[in-house]
């Protein structure tokens, strides 16, 4: 107004051009100002008076129906709200990407208010609104809700948790169980893990393959029959370590006194040596000569020594591993039935040298010794074939439908004595646990 501008009002007639005028505009405004500051004390009054019964007096979250003016009590939408428990429910579960979980939800039927895929940021609030489990929270204070929640306090929780990455294994979102374990017989490349309906399938990578998709639980229980054959049963491994405790027993006696042997060759051998340099003394030998003898006999004096050390540690080397083996036979199968990714993937390591499918069968390729063992049982076979071992074609066939498979008696004691001594004959061969491996 000061300004020269003229200013109407739409009720009042008022002339601003008069003094009388603008005391009267100026009291007009003094009243409007008052009354708009007035309202939205009054309004924020009104809001908290409702928050503290428990009611939101803004537009109700998706999963909720508005019923009326006032903050009357927010009801469950009959169709949003079990997609809302839902989407929580997946997200626990922590095989989704907010991504993949968007596109899920909207596959489900469950969109922005204009029917498209819900934005990330929102779909990360939501999962993050309190609302959901019966709290109403409002510039960071909490009020109690009347509303009926849509999700328990522990599913939110969980929720949370799995948010701040608490809950995820070693960067492990969308970690399969067979993840890169089990090829394609026909492409051979790595069969992938997909959720669908929730299972897990796996299929194969290259897109126009014929390869059929194969179930998670389908590949489980036909590889632990596979386990199951090539298990060994307690009292067989029992037997192994009492025949190598056996073993090693005989062996410290034969040890001392091949060592009490070496230890006289050698004495003999360094008297040679002193003979050697009295005959130079002596001038019976040529100077030359002598060097040559000394030599021989140091090399003789190197190789008793070496010897020595071999019978003190490598063998013994041998046995501790052997031992080691034996001792992880124990528990090593048996832990397939409740076992993890890491476990699993462990456990084929060990167990299998190969695994690939085609679709209606499991072409298992067992790795040594677990091979040589079930072609024992199988063929009710005495001895290890040396040939055996290095065939190659170890691969064992199952059929995805298989039941259960009828186990092979245990060895007996003569087989166990012929396969101890080849495990003995090849520790090399023999996979190797570290202190990692111990928490199976
Ligand atoms: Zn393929």
């Amino acid at each position: 107004m000061d300004a020269g501008i003229e200013c109407h009002f739409a009720q009042e007639a008022l002339n601003l051009s008069s003094p009388a005028g603008r005391l009267g505009a100026d009291i007009m405004n003094a009243f409007a100002t008052h009354y708009s500051v007035n309202l939205s004390s009054e309004i924020t009054k009104g809001q908290n008076g409702l928050l503290k019964l428990g009611l939101y007096p803004w537009h109700a979250p998706v999963g909720y129906l508005d019923m009326g003016e006032g903050g009357k009590m927010k009801e469950l939408d009959p169709i949003k709200a079990p997609l809302i428990r839902k989407m929580f429910e997946l997200y626990a579960t922590q095989t989704y990407s907010l991504e993949a979980l968007a596109k899920k939800m909207y596959s489900m039927g469950l969109t922005n208010s204009k029917g498209n895929v819900i934005r990330l940021s929102v779909l990360h609030k939501m999962l993050q609104n309190p609302f959901y489990k019966g709290l109403i929270r409002v510039k960071g204070k909490f009020y109690e809700g009347r509303h009926t929640p849509i999700v328990s306090s522990r599913l939110f929780h969980q929720v949370q948790m799995v948010m701040k990455g608490k809950f995820v294994l070693k960067g492990l979102k969308n970690d399969f169980m067979y993840r890169k374990a089990i090829k394609c017989s026909l492409c051979n490349y790595s069969l992938i893990g997909e959720l669908q309906k929730g299972h897990i399938y796996y299929r194969c990578h290259t897109k126009s393959c014929p390869m059929k998709t194969l179930r998670e639980d389908v590949i489980s229980n036909t590889l632990s029959n596979a386990f199951m054959l090539v298990e060994f049963y307690p009292k067989e491994i029992n037997t192994l370590l009492d025949l190598l405790t056996e073993i090693r027993e005989n062996w410290a006696s034969e040890k001392s006194a091949l060592l009490n042997s070496i230890q006289l060759q050698r004495l003999n051998t360094q008297k040679r040596l002193a003979r050697l340099t009295d005959l130079l003394v002596e001038d019976t030998i040529t100077k030359d000569s002598y060097q040559e003898k000394k030599g021989e006999v140091l090399s003789e004096l190197l190789l008793l020594k070496e010897r020595e050390e071999e019978l003190t540690t490598q063998k013994e080397g041998i046995f501790k591993r052997t031992e080691d083996f034996l001792e992880h036979l124990k528990t090593l199968i048996k832990t397939y039935k409740k076992t993890n990714r890491a476990k699993m993937a462990h456990l084929l390591k060990i167990v299998t040298s190969n695994l690939s499918a085609n679709g209606k069968e499991l072409l298992i390729t067992m790795a040594s010794p677990f091979y040589e063992a079930h072609q024992m049982r199988l063929l009710h076979y005495c001895g290890v074939n040396r040939e055996m071992a290095r065939t190659k074609n170890r691969t064992i066939v199952f059929s995805l439908i298989d039941g259960n498979p009828i186990k092979d008696p245990p060895l007996s004691k003569k087989q166990l004595c012929i396969y101890l001594d080849y495990l003995l004959s090849d520790t090399q061969n023999l996979c190797q646990f570290n202190d990692e491996d111990y928490s199976l």
